[in-house]
């Protein structure tokens, strides 16, 4: 399986200390789906943190099976201070959670902005500081 590059479509990727980049071929294709410069108009995504990727944790997550990404932070800024306040974060984390819902494969999109399950509202705790996408 692939590692999560630290480009992507232009976009630098920085990673949390501790990330395991290695992913299933579907995340990366999500990324390159969803992660562009331009994503948002009138804004430019230059730089997004991983804050986590593959785990092996004791539960069900699409994390363990490397089916899943997080993404805390948008230029440099976190999202659990950044979203609402920061105009730029918060649209460029919608443009981001908006673009995923048309990736074909895509099955959970939990974050500040929606969470949404194979494209039906979906509740779940937590996802107010990131963006968490998995695919099937
Ligand atoms: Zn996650």
């Amino acid at each position: 399986m692939p590692n999560i590059p630290s480009t992507v479509n232009g976009v630098a990727v920085d990673f949390a200390p501790a990330v395991n980049r290695n992913v299933v071929q579907g995340v990366l294709d999500a990324l390159r789906h969803v992660i562009s410069p331009d994503v948002a108009p009138g804004h430019n995504l230059a730089r997004v943190f991983v804050s986590s990727a593959r785990r092996q944790n004791p539960n069900n997550s699409r994390h363990n099976v490397g089916k899943a990404v997080d993404i805390s932070r948008i230029n440099g800024v976190r999202m659990s201070t950044g979203f609402g306040p920061d105009a730029q974060v918060t649209a460029i984390v919608r443009a981001i959670q908006r673009r995923f819902e048309s990736f074909p494969a895509k099955r959970e999109n939990f974050g500040p902005s929606a969470k949404l399950k194979e494209g039906a509202p979906f509740q779940v705790a937590g996802h107010a500081d990131h963006i968490h996408l998995s695919v099937d």
